[in-house]
């Protein structure tokens, strides 16, 4: 019978959540992180003999990708972070877990996590785009798109520990745009799921189920926390995406998008939850529980929708010329941070991505109301980039 997560599931979620600032890796302090200080986080841990490493291959530019493994049970488990380099919030939760692992040997989830299962932990897959915080590799291919055609080194290393260790459950960790929302709600995804599909029409096998159940439970968990903030990614099938095909393959897979939170940029809440959800996930694969999720929970989720934007304008007043009155507008902005190569500094860029009725849309950063102050025509044009410093002067100088 399906059910809904067992009350002592959900005081182990609650455990964790009150215990993470005291096992969270205290020296991650940006979550501009390198192949380097991946190294050195996790060289700690191996002096503490928590997981055996294996070296799996390198990157295009030459860096070590490793295997580090964690326990000796029947069931195998893989997880893979930043396959996407600009991605890094599950690489950092990844180094929470290994600390929560190391300083609690004898708690009940690091006891049945090592009992049970087999941890196969690829963090940072992707550690030449990680070097420059891009999505891309070094070979500026798109890792998750290489599935099929393999050219990457990075893309094999994955394909190959996939088909030698045959896991039965999978976790693909990345980061989405942090300004998607929870459909219309008008509420930021702080994460979303899938179950990705194993084909064009979405069809569930026994493995698409059970990774449907693994979601659940991981929904159920993060509803304890933040309710409301939870979403779904897009379910087409990609044919040439790891989490499609490695669910296709055999392995029960759930992708883990880290989304966004207000006033936390480093997305250090949402590295938090994604360590208390999949810390108690495993756990709940580990006893069995998972087995007997509700998918209902999982299905019910609403899709991310695209109706959030880092600052919105409120109620200004845009006067384009004189044959028309002045109308009534909102502004939404989004900032990025860009290289300045003259420089060889790092720059918050401000674009203009709508204009008009922005009601139904929210904001991750500010939200402001202008109270029909007039703004400047010259400077109010759709994907119009422009320091964010400047962003003042949008409005007309009196
Ligand atoms: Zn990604």
């Amino acid at each position: 019978m399906a059910t809904s997560i067992q009350s002592v599931t959900q005081n182990i979620a609650r455990e964790m959540f009150d215990l993470y600032d005291s096992f969270k890796a205290a020296e991650i302090t940006s979550c501009r992180i390198t192949h380097a200080n991946m190294l050195k986080w996790f060289r700690s841990f191996k002096e503490q003999d928590l997981f055996t490493k294996l070296p799996l291959g390198t990157s295009g530019e030459g860096r070590t990708i490793s295997l580090y493994t964690i326990g000796n049970g029947s069931t195998k488990v893989v997880l893979w972070s930043q396959m996407h380099g600009d991605e890094p919030t599950a690489t950092m939760a990844l180094v929470d877990i290994f600390n929560f692992l190391t300083k609690h040997p004898e708690h009940t989830v690091t006891k049945t996590i090592k009992e049970k299962l087999t941890l196969l932990v690829i963090p940072m897959l992707n550690p030449d785009g990680a070097e420059r915080f891009t999505r891309r590799t070094a070979q500026l291919i798109d890792l998750n798109r290489d599935a099929l055609a393999l050219e990457t080194p990075e893309a094999r290393i994955l394909k190959e520990t996939c088909s030698k260790y045959q896991p039965e459950y999978g976790f693909n960790l990345h980061d989405q745009d942090a300004r998607l929302t929870v459909g219309t709600t008008k509420e930021i995804t702080a994460i979303a799921l899938l179950a990705p599909s194993i084909d064009e029409s979405r069809t569930d096998n026994p493995i698409r189920v059970k990774a449907k159940k693994v979601a659940s439970t991981f929904a159920q968990i993060l509803n304890l926390f933040i309710p409301g903030h939870l979403a779904k990614w897009d379910d087409t099938f990609e044919p040439r995406a790891f989490g499609d095909n490695i669910q296709k393959w055999g392995t029960s897979t759930v992708l883990v998008e880290s989304g966004g939170w207000k006033g936390d940029p480093n997305k250090f809440f949402i590295r938090k939850l994604n360590c208390v959800a999949l810390l108690t996930t495993l756990y709940v694969i580990a006893t069995g529980e998972s087995a007997q999720a509700d998918i209902e929970v999982y299905e019910q989720i609403p899709f991310n929708m695209k109706l959030g934007c880092d600052h919105i304008i409120r109620n200004a007043v845009l006067r384009t010329n004189n044959q028309v009155a002045p109308i009534r507008v909102d502004v939404g902005i989004n900032f990025e941070i860009r290289r300045n190569d003259s420089t060889d500094s790092l720059e918050q860029i401000a674009t203009i991505v709508e204009i008009g009725d922005l009601t139904t849309f929210t904001a991750l950063e500010e939200d402001v109301d202008a109270k029909r102050a007039e703004l400047d025509a010259n400077r109010i044009k759709l994907d119009h980039s422009f320091s964010a410093d400047e962003l003042p002067l949008l409005f007309k100088q009196v």
